[in-house]
């Protein structure tokens, strides 16, 4: 069955561009042309991936993230304008799970896309597993990775993560103690093949350092490489 991915884009010119090229991919495509009718079309049609982009009527995009991020885990990319710095940040922290830079190549987008839904398609798979042989939770000092129930704690208390902060965390901790580099990170928790900017990697640790750390600023779960990348890697208790 098509996969449905809803563009949500004013511009028509692009729009209808890009709706072109998914539906030759196989896609089943819907445009929103404003952010309510993005809402609105999130519902009804369900999309199992956004193309949103910030500068919209109506609502802008950062809002209509936010909002659906309420309710949905549908995956989000932004659409964002070339290195606008502001854009990124604040899309990735409404809740987006990556962006994509305009001007971008189809080729691009495509492979973007197809990353991101073979990614997601996984992560079902894995958590309509019902039966797992035992309970598998990851403990290190306070912070439990509990891998059945897709969520991580501190203390006990559960932790607001996103689903790519809780990869990130998951496949650090299981290889706890090496260094990988940003490139790295990208192709292992976000399927990137041959794309993608290493700020991604670092908004999302900022973001998971905030939630997972005691004192963000003098992590003691993943550390820094300067240089190099990020490791997992708590003291010994
Ligand atoms: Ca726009």
């Amino acid at each position: 069955m098509a996969e449905r991915i809803l563009v949500v884009e004013d511009e028509k010119p692009i729009a209808e561009i890009i709706q072109y090229n998914l539906e030759k991919d196989g896609y089943q495509v819907k445009i929103a042309y404003d952010g309510e009718e993005a809402l609105r079309l999130a519902a009804e049609f369900k999309p199992e991936l956004i193309l949103l982009d910030i500068m919209l009527p109506k609502l802008d995009g950062i809002t209509v993230c936010k909002r659906l991020r309420e309710t949905e885990i549908i995956p989000i990319i932004m659409l964002t304008a070339k290195d606008n710095e502001a854009d990124l940040i604040n899309g990735l922290n409404a809740g987006a799970d990556d962006y994509i830079t305009k001007p971008f190549s189809v080729r691009e987008l495509n492979a973007r896309i197809k990353a991101f839904l073979r990614r997601s398609k996984e992560f079902n798979r894995l958590n309509n597993i019902q039966e797992a042989e035992q309970p598998q939770i990851l403990k290190y000092l306070q912070l439990e990775i509990d891998l059945d129930l897709v969520e991580a704690r501190r203390g006990g208390q559960k932790l607001d993560l996103t689903l790519r902060e809780f990869e990130l965390l998951k496949f650090l901790a299981q290889n706890k103690g090496r260094v990988f580099t940003r490139d790295e990170l990208l192709q292992k928790v976000w399927g990137f093949e041959f794309f993608g900017d290493g700020r991604t990697v670092d908004v999302t640790i900022r973001r998971l350092r905030e939630k997972v750390e005691v004192n963000p600023s003098e992590p003691i779960y993943i550390e820094t490489r300067r240089g190099v990348g990020y490791l997992f890697n708590p003291p010994k208790e």
